[in-house]
């Protein structure tokens, strides 16, 4: 198998002959970057959840965008941006063969005017990016078919949750991550089929369960211990989860409960030949994360499915579409995506950003039922033909060489450089997070904390530890986050309570949080199983399983490091000791 030196960090990675096959058949080059290089560079241009005070140039009107206004990208109110009155063609730029691609391409992007945020079929959803067919969310971002869901990232087809990251078909659902189709879960971690339940980790089909981990269809079981239905109300009812007190408590126990459960090496249901976290009817997919539905042949790719075939370094792709490489956000009934960025329903196009039903286009942005286009500018089948060859051999011989004097070339994904984002304002801070000084030092630029200038009129601290009946004046205050003296980057120091989450908690029977949204983000973030994967033995020394009193030892991927202490366990023994 040949060995590559990461011309980023200069690690080795293999390239397999399937690897190779899949380059050809995009017709790339072999990467020079590994992938988490590349990944970190693809992060770099992904900020879901970080939305900033901009104006629109269209109508000059206050609006609130994903794009920071010192990136200097043009915004238009998203519903005037999808308008038929404006054409992007009208933007086009010739090529020029003196000026680097990606050069060119960096001066279109700040040509083109883009909508404020990513949005599709939304109804009185406001604050949310990356969203399509929502009805009455806010603050939610990267989601997907959702009514009534706030302060959400990675949601599909959510009913009334508050609070949740990497969630799909749940309801009435606060503070869970990772979990599939739980009804009244509260504190909740990579769990499935579960309701009327909180504080859990690892549990299948569990109904009534309080403090539990590895749980098979269970029920009335508090911390691991079976109590009768009459037992299990009695003991509930001392926990009063509307309390903050107990709220932290419980959560602090449930991070230690979480370091002693049982560990299965990844997660993987009716999936073959796969290694990956957290995957579902997958097929041949290698070293992936997060993919479901009719899936197959996808390598170093995260968040998708659903038809998904021949994906290598993606995120965010899928929906019946193949032969996707190094794209973000991309696909639905299409193939043949090249370091896309919101490119849907098309075929054939490449290093272009937020088109929409197009064909062949090369470094086009904001088209909409367009064919043969470069740079937004219209050209023959034959013309389009011949400058894109020219131009692929251009990026190939000439290539861009960023801020760090590395090189990005044919194949590559947008160089971090051309990025509108700071660093910490996009996935990269979320799955590769670096601090200020490696940032900088890594050429991406950063958002340092400011001062907010909301006016705190009430401190966390001084909240009522329980919901009080006096909701309405709450609403009005200004919250100092929790954190606020930590001054983390992110943190927006000060933060208010919107109707529906005062609702919600009252519904719930919940707690005020004390945290801004952002910081309950990080904080939610930690109980995220990781997309990395690193080879380890089992080590499982259960003398009744068939390796007897040695260790097991069997091989196995997994998204916990090495160095990390938890029972992570092959899939084997994980199934004899949930069993047993
Ligand atoms: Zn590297
Ligand atoms: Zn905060
Ligand atoms: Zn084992
Ligand atoms: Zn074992």
């Amino acid at each position: 198998m040949p060995t590559s030196h990461c011309c980023s960090c200069s690690c080795s990675f293999s390239i397999t002959d399937g690897d190779t096959a899949f380059y050809r058949t995009m017709g790339v080059p072999a990467p020079l970057w590994c992938p988490t290089c590349r990944a970190r560079r693809r992060f770099s241009w992904r900020n879901e959840r970080s939305l900033f005070k901009s104006r629109c140039a269209r109508s000059n009107h206050d609006l609130i965008s994903t794009f920071p206004p010192e990136s200097g990208i043009v915004v238009f109110d998203r519903d005037l941006w999808w308008q038929d009155d404006w054409d992007a063609l009208s933007y086009g730029m010739s090529y020029d063969p003196a000026i680097s691609f990606f050069d060119q391409f960096g001066a279109l992007l700040k040509h083109v005017p883009f909508p404020a945020v990513f949005s599709a079929r939304c109804q009185n959803t406001s604050y949310c990016n990356h969203v399509g067919e929502m009805k009455d969310c806010y603050l939610t971002s990267a989601s997907w078919a959702c009514d009534r869901v706030l302060y959400g990232n990675q949601m599909i087809s959510l009913r009334d949750c508050t609070d949740g990251l990497g969630l799909g078909h749940c309801e009435l659902c606060y503070e869970c991550v990772g979990c599939e189709g739980l009804y009244n879960c509260v504190y909740a971690i990579d769990s499935e089929g579960c309701s009327d339940c909180a504080f859990l980790y690892d549990c299948l089909g569990c109904r009534s369960c309080f403090g539990c981990n590895n749980l098979r269809h269970a029920s009335y079981c508090l911390f691991n211990r079976q109590c009768s239905k009459a037992e299990y109300a009695a003991e509930l009812a001392n926990l009063n989860l509307g309390s903050y007190a107990v709220l932290s408590q419980q959560r602090a126990q449930l991070i230690t409960r979480i370091q002693s459960a049982l560990h299965r090496a990844s997660r993987q249901r009716q999936c073959e030949e796969s290694i990956g976290e957290h995957l579902i009817e997958c097929r041949n997919c290698e070293f992936c994360y997060n993919l479901s539905g009719r899936t197959r042949d996808c390598k170093y790719t995260m968040m998708g499915g659903m038809g998904l075939n021949d994906a290598y370094d993606c995120y965010g792709v899928g929906e019946s579409a193949e032969l996707m490489y190094e794209s973000i956000d991309s696909g639905a009934n299409g193939m043949h995506y090249l370091a896309d960025l919101v490119v849907w329903t098309c075929t054939d196009v490449a290093y272009s950003i937020n088109c929409h039903n197009c064909q062949n286009c090369f470094g086009c942005i904001g088209l909409r039922g367009k064919s043969h286009c470069i740079f937004n500018q219209q050209y023959s089948a034959e013309q389009y033909k011949a400058l894109r060859a020219q131009i692929v051999n251009h990026m190939q011989h000439s290539p861009y060489l960023d801020r760090r004097g590395r090189a990005h070339t044919y194949g590559d994904f947008f160089p971090s450089d051309l990025s509108p984002f700071a660093y910490n304002d996009t996935l990269a801070q979320d799955y590769l997070p670096l601090n200020e000084e490696d940032a900088l030092s890594e050429g991406f630029r950063w958002r340092s904390y400011t001062e907010k200038s909301a006016k705190i009129t009430i401190s966390a601290d001084t909240l009522p530890d329980q919901l009080a009946n006096e909701l309405s004046a709450l609403a009005h205050e200004v919250i100092g986050c929790a954190a606020y003296a930590e001054k983390r980057p992110r943190c927006t120091s000060a933060f208010r309570l919107c109707a529906a989450e005062l609702e919600f908690y009252q519904r719930m029977n919940l707690p005020l949080p004390r945290y801004c949204p952002n910081c309950r983000h990080e904080r939610r973030f930690g109980f995220r199983r990781s997309p990395w994967l690193w080879q380890r033995e089992c080590s499982c020394r259960e003398g009744t399983h068939p390796h007897g009193p040695r260790a097991c030892t069997a091989p196995m991927w997994t998204s916990f490091a090495p160095e990390r202490k938890e029972r992570v366990l092959c899939e084997r023994c994980y199934e004899l000791l949930i069993m047993g």
